[in-house]
């Protein structure tokens, strides 16, 4: 039995199953705050069995004196925050804690990537699209450089990108699947045959999808993915893991009842756990 405490209403529910939050930053990243401890205490706090670290991967695509320190971790800190999460699993055997990272995919660079993470023991990699051809469209800076583009065009691009992350096998999990409509731009017809032909593609490659539910506190209001975009996911089959893409303590298990409720509507039964890179499955804690 799971006690998911809410941590914005302060409200208490039982949820009956193992539940997980695969997705969590720390202040290594420039951009987040608390340390890897507090998002451990956090998920202990929220009733979780399972924690996973996901910072940011260093910005390996970029010489080194081009590495914004507040988008990424700096790559002299790589090992210690690997060390660091392996280190609070003997402090806190009560909880499951994975290490993983968010890797940006880049074309190009995937060797470069391949390198990076070798020497580290990952439960998981991430691997994200922030970046649509150099253009970071998910950073708050950027983002006046939607009008430049036919959203239709730019979801059929960004999409395309996310298959190729997926074709590369770098990446166990993609994350926030459709963070492209972030700021709540959306074509004015749901992409149904670009939705079926990407989950067709990441079902070939095999790839799990995360359920993150960031999405409920930006401007677009939604879980990644959306509900169209869900459905065809598991009409091919694709597993799901969950997500809150915490940048603070206080959002870990953030939106997680609401996201359970979607994917149980949307007929999701299972998600998938991490170890070493390899996959079981729990079942979807039920509702009250
Ligand atoms: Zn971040
Ligand atoms: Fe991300
Ligand atoms: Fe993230
Ligand atoms: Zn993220």
């Amino acid at each position: 039995m799971t006690r998911l405490r809410c941590q914005s209403g302060g409200r208490e529910v039982s949820l009956p199953g193992s539940l997980h939050d695969y997705h969590v930053h720390t202040y290594l990243c420039g951009h987040a705050i608390g340390s890897a401890e507090e998002y451990v205490l956090a998920a202990i706090a929220a009733g979780l069995d399972e924690i996973g670290f996901a910072e940011h991967v260093p910005l390996y695509w970029l010489p080194v004196r081009e590495r914004d320190p507040e988008i990424a971790m700096p790559e002299e800190r790589f090992e210690e925050y690997v060390r660091t999460v392996l280190d609070l699993r003997a402090s806190y055997p009560e909880i499951r804690i994975l290490i993983g990272v968010e890797a940006d995919y880049i074309p190009g660079f995937e060797e470069a990537l391949d390198s990076l993470l070798a020497p580290y023991p990952w439960d998981y990699v991430y691997g994200s699209v922030h970046y649509v051809d150099g253009w970071g469209f998910d950073n708050p800076a950027y983002a006046g450089s939607y009008s430049e583009w036919d959203v239709t065009e730019l979801y059929a691009r960004y999409f395309e990108l996310v298959c190729a992350a997926a074709r590369t096998g770098l990446f166990d999990i993609i994350g926030h699947l459709d963070v492209i409509k972030k700021w709540g731009h959306k074509p004015p017809v749901v992409p149904e045959k670009l939705y079926r032909s990407v989950a067709a593609e990441l079902s070939r490659c095999n790839v799990v999808v995360e359920a993150n539910t960031a999405g409920y506190r930006k401007p677009v209001g939604e879980l990644y993915p959306s509900a169209p975009l869900l459905r065809c996911l598991l009409d091919a089959g694709i597993e799901l893991s969950l997500g809150s893409d915490a940048h603070a303590p206080g959002e870990v298990g953030s939106g997680f009842e609401r996201a359970l409720a979607e994917l149980r509507q949307a007929g999701c039964a299972s998600l998938v756990r991490f170890e070493r890179r390899n996959r079981t499955y729990v079942p979807l804690p039920k509702a009250r």
